[in-house]
């Protein structure tokens, strides 16, 4: 697999914070409740912390209530790619950055939440930097 960002794990880890690195290089889960966009509705839009990339709008932010950032599509499905975990005894479909590699969270579905897609992208705050649109 390569991305069209590609830096060594040295490279990562002087770019990142430690918490950014464990999330973001060793698909590590932030703890529930503390992101700091779990409750965020501003207008904006989700970039990748690591590379950039722009992966989430604000529009398809919805309150969950699991404790995690949590949207119901990517920007653009050519921004993320899946990649299906069974490790655990259970299916679950991990979510990267297209461009980069790095760890975003989890997609889960049929969840039966009210919005248009029935899915949940889970996505840890610490993988993300919210762009506020700019509004006059
Ligand atoms: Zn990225």
């Amino acid at each position: 697999m390569s991305y069209e960002i590609e830096k060594t794990e040295a490279q990562w880890r002087e770019q990142l914070t430690p918490q950014e690195y464990h999330v973001l290089r060793e698909a590590g889960t932030e703890r529930p409740f503390v992101g700091e966009y779990t409750d965020t509705k501003t207008v904006g839009v989700y970039s990748c912390r690591a590379c950039g990339s722009e992966l989430f709008s604000s529009e398809t932010k919805f309150d969950s209530h699991c404790g995690w950032p949590s949207y119901y599509a990517p920007l653009a499905e050519d921004r993320v790619e899946y990649i299906v975990d069974t490790s655990m005894g259970m299916r679950r479909v991990e979510v990267r950055c297209a461009t980069c590699g790095g760890h975003l969270g989890h997609v889960f579905e049929g969840e039966g939440y009210d919005n248009p897609t029935d899915q949940r992208y889970c996505i840890n705050s610490i993988s993300l930097t919210l762009r506020p649109a700019e509004n006059g």
